[in-house]
């Protein structure tokens, strides 16, 4: 059994970034731009956020936060939205999600143009995606697959993802097709889960359901991609954070395993990061070539 170690991977992905950064800077005097927009005061989404611009910072990212109020109207976010739109110095826009409940978030991400699209949630991405012909494409699962390269080849091979949020399962499910795995996508109302997870090479857990995957659930040597990011006691009454597969339980029998935390979580970073040069490119008709 192996770890998973994503904060490795992704640390060294950062360096090899940072480098095609400062040839972009040096070549073209291009600095890619993001702009994140911050809507309310949920504490977790702040940190989140904070955590984007140091990352984007070190690897030579610029980045800007436009920070609105709870109050904000969907109608003043969407032109907000429409001007980062239409401004040629904003190569990537992300709305930090979640949005309060007076906002439709379909309605904002589709506002986002999808060249800008740096979440890659807008409905033509993800339709683009499915086709097969992606732009560009969601953090977390371009960084549950950069994991899964390092450990399995995915050409015929089977896995299932628990849970099929916008976000996470779904696109995950179009990035393994795409890939010519073999996917079975489940969710709440899927029966003989347990049977599922059994029959399948690889497993990628999303759920938001704390140590959910057991060890009876998992197949011999099967690679494990943990999604999850709960926050439970532990025995002492301390905050801990797990993932949605039992870890210590299933650790023995499986090939490879990502761990909560650093596994998933500092690849979506790095994917953000990689993607906003990637949109920087695209958009100017660019290949990396320099
Ligand atoms: P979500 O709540 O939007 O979706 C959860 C999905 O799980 C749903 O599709 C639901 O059908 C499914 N589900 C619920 N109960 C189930 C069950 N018993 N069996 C099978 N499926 C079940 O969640 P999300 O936004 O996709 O996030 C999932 C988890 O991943 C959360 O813990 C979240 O914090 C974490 N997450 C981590 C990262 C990261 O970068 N590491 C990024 C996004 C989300």
């Amino acid at each position: 059994m192996k770890i998973i170690n994503g904060k490795k991977i992704a640390s060294n992905l950062n360096e090899e970034l940072k480098d095609r950064l400062q040839g972009l800077k040096k070549n073209k005097n291009i600095v890619p731009t993001l702009v994140v927009i911050l809507i309310g005061n949920n504490p977790a989404s702040k940190i989140y956020v904070k955590n984007k611009q140091i990352k984007a910072d070190e690897v030579g990212i610029k980045s800007t936060v436009k920070m609105l109020s709870a109050e904000t109207s969907e109608k003043d976010l969407l032109d907000c939205i429409d001007s980062y739109n239409n401004d040629n110095d904003i190569d990537a826009i992300l709305v930090q999600l979640p949005l309060p409940s007076h906002i439709n978030a379909n309605k904002v991400t589709d506002a986002i143009s999808y060249e800008k699209d740096v979440d890659g949630f807008n409905s033509k991405n993800i339709g683009l995606l499915a086709q097969g012909r992606p732009y560009i494409v969601p953090c977390t699962p371009l960084g549950c697959l950069k994991l899964l390269h390092t450990e399995v080849n995915l050409i015929g091979s089977k896995a299932i993802i628990l849970g099929r949020s916008n976000i996470v399962g779904r696109p995950m499910s179009y990035l393994l097709t795409n890939q010519n795995a073999t996917v079975t996508l489940a969710h709440s109302k899927t029966k003989n889960l347990k049977e599922l997870c059994l029959d399948n090479d690889i497993i990628i857990a999303a759920t938001g359901i704390p140590k959910m995957v057991k060890s009876d659930w998992v197949k011999e040597k099967a690679v494990i991609i943990d999604v999850g990011i709960n926050q439970i006691d532990d025995k002492n009454h301390k905050k801990i954070l797990v993932g949605d597969v039992d870890y210590s339980d299933v650790f023995s029998k499986v090939k490879a395993i990502t761990p909560v935390p650093g596994g998933v979580g500092p690849m979506t970073i790095h994917c953000l990061m990689e993607n906003t040069f990637k949109l920087s490119l695209l958009r100017r008709n660019l290949k990396y070539n320099f």
